[in-house]
């Protein structure tokens, strides 16, 4: 088996730039893509604040650029699962995908994050059905239709905001009676007709028949549940770190994100992790960029040194 110097697990901005700058190092990485390249950047429709697109660029377009610029330096981009890893023998690592096995001198962990659910009755059931997690993906087959949101964040109010090209009205559902989003995003969502919010309430439940046809909604302040009839549920409720191939390998904080020190180097000396798996705070494309540019030369810094040992 040919032994990689880097091996980078996830595809999105984190684990693309890290792939570029080991690229330009000659180094050849992989990149395993994940279920799709990219991430969440690849299912958002507009980015407005990542530096150098003063009229916004779209996540897709953002990702192909991403993943041109690696692959132009000799990066190369690998649509596959990673199922194993083991990384208790020290250098070499081993990383196992649906398609095979590799050794690498050195990993990058860029799994990011993915949606956190309600943990409701009828959620899982009707997901695909009228419960998303993405407006971009899915707001398409709401024309015409009445949908709600849940939470009160940016995403929760970008996505609500989104969801008023196709549907007919958007009620944001917040468990209180304040936003977290920023300001920005919550003047645009009260000038927005289409847009309404209900406070402190949670949803409890979603029913339906083939598809979802409503919720029951519970104040949390005074108890009272009520029925609201919706075609569709869509669900901004924070991230939760994609770490399952990890655990009991790589050192988390008591959320499940990776702990890494100020050159990204994990617990695991020759390990490395950039991106939403390791930041629960900033969460932007910018910071993954430049979490995953820090992990790229850190990787590279400490393969140097292992030669030169
Ligand atoms: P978030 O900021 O963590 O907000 C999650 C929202 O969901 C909060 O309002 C929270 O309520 C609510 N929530 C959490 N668990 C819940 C539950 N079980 N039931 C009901 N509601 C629940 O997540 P986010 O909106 O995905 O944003 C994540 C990060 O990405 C943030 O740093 C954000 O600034 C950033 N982001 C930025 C942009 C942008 O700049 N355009 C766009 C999207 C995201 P509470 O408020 O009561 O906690």
């Amino acid at each position: 088996m040919q032994e990689e110097k880097i091996v980078v697990i996830g595809s999105g901005p984190a684990g693309l730039t890290a792939a570029l700058y080991a690229a330009r190092a000659g180094l050849n990485p992989i990149v395993i893509t994940g279920n799709a390249i990219g991430g969440q950047v690849a299912i958002t429709y507009e980015v407005e604040n990542y530096p150098g697109f003063p009229e916004g660029v779209s996540g897709p377009d953002l990702v192909e650029s991403f993943r041109k610029q690696a692959e132009r330096f000799g990066a190369r981009v690998v649509q596959d699962v990673v199922t194993e890893v083991d990384f208790t023998h020290g250098s070499p690592f081993t990383v196992k995908t649906q398609q095979q096995t590799y050794l690498s001198q050195s990993v990058i962990i860029a799994t990011g994050a993915s949606p956190r659910r309600l943990g409701v009755p009828g959620e899982d059931a009707f997901i695909g059905r009228g419960v998303s997690y993405c407006a971009t993906c899915d707001g398409f087959f709401f024309r015409g239709k009445d949908v709600v949101v849940v939470g009160g964040g940016d995403s929760a109010l970008e996505e609500g905001i989104f969801l008023t090209r196709f549907a007919d009205s958007v009620r944001i559902i917040h468990r209180r009676d304040e936003l977290r989003a920023g300001q920005l995003l919550q003047d645009r969502a009260m000038r927005n007709e289409k847009i309404s919010f209900v406070w402190d309430t949670v949803v409890d439940e979603i029913g339906g028949g083939n598809t979802v046809e409503n919720v029951t909604l519970r104040n949390i302040k005074t108890g009272e549940t009520q029925p609201l009839t919706t075609d569709g549920v869509f669900v901004f409720i924070g991230h939760l770190p994609n770490n399952s191939l990890f655990q009991g390998q790589i050192d988390m904080d008591n959320q499940g994100y990776i702990i890494t020190d100020q050159h990204k180097q994990t617990n695991v000396t020759g390990i490395f992790a950039a991106g939403e798996i390791q930041d629960s705070i900033f969460r932007q494309v910018a910071t993954s960029v430049g979490q995953g540019c820090s992990a790229g030369m850190a990787a590279i810094r400490w393969l140097e040194d292992q030669e030169e040992d």
